[in-house]
């Protein structure tokens, strides 16, 4: 396969959160790279108001990119939405039911600052995964991690699950399971695939669908995906389990189908 055949870019920040772009920047460069769909998705509300978006910034970056819409419609289709992070073992993401409401597309991930629920969620998936760092985590804390993702896909409408197993370590076979079972999509993700050969095989063997996404933070990251692709390849990967190859995704809200596929 190569990059022409792939539609969109459903992953991409900007400085409204820890990029380095502009939405017009971002859309732009998709435009040239010939993306029929880019999706702006800054990272979430509970990480540091710096590096992230609050609520009044989601806003004011709505604005702006109905404008683009406006001024680049014709050519691509631009969707908002937020990288949000799981911040309870209950599941409990950093959005909120009117949050999510103004999305276009809903991506969950993990990130090592984003405030927890409480503390003991804190210690328990945050201080556990940075201590993963130093020392293996064990198969209780694993299960713990993996629990709460799938807890996240079955409370919300989740489109994507962003790099899993980056730092928060899940089962990813129990997790492709309970993608497939909700219609979430798992990222094969620019900067970091995270699951190696037979776990992948094993993640394979579910019906559970992938989508390429660059993550990208700088301008020429937009829509470009070399590691994706020979990682694609290597792994022989069908294309119709990927949902933005030669073909255009269809996330949660256009579904109508509430929260369960
Ligand atoms: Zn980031
Ligand atoms: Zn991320």
């Amino acid at each position: 396969m190569n990059n022409s055949i792939i539609m969109g870019d459903y992953h991409t920040h900007t400085k409204y959160s820890d990029g380095y772009t502009t939405c017009r920047e971002n859309v732009e460069a998709a435009l040239k790279i010939g993306l029929k769909e880019i999706a702006i998705t800054d990272h979430g509300f509970n990480n540091p108001s710096r590096f992230a978006l609050t609520r009044n910034k989601y806003i004011k970056q709505r604005a702006e990119i109905n404008l683009l819409r406006v001024e680049y419609g014709s050519q691509i289709n631009i969707l908002h939405g937020v990288e949000t992070d799981i911040i309870g073992c209950d599941g409990t993401i950093d959005a909120n039911e009117s949050d999510i409401e103004n999305m276009d597309i809903l991506i969950l991930g993990y990130h090592s600052f984003a405030k927890a629920q409480s503390l003991n969620d804190w210690r328990k998936l945050y201080l556990n995964s940075f201590l993963s760092w130093l020392i293996k985590p064990s198969e209780a804390v694993i299960r713990r991690n993996t629990k709460a993702l799938i807890s996240a896909i079955q409370r919300y409408p989740i489109d994507i699950l962003a790099h899993i197993n980056h730092l928060l370590k899940v089962d990813c076979y129990e997790i492709a399971k309970a993608a497939s079972d909700y219609g979430t999509l798992i990222e094969l993700n620019e900067k970091h695939i995270n699951f190696d050969g037979d776990v992948f095989d094993k993640m394979l063997s579910t019906t559970a669908k992938f989508i390429i996404n660059s993550d990208g933070h700088r301008v020429e990251r937009v829509g470009v995906f070399p590691n994706v692709v020979s990682f694609i390849n290597k792994h022989n990967i069908p294309a119709n389990r990927i949902v933005n190859l030669g073909q255009i995704p269809v996330f949660m809200k256009n579904k109508n189908i509430g929260q369960k596929s």
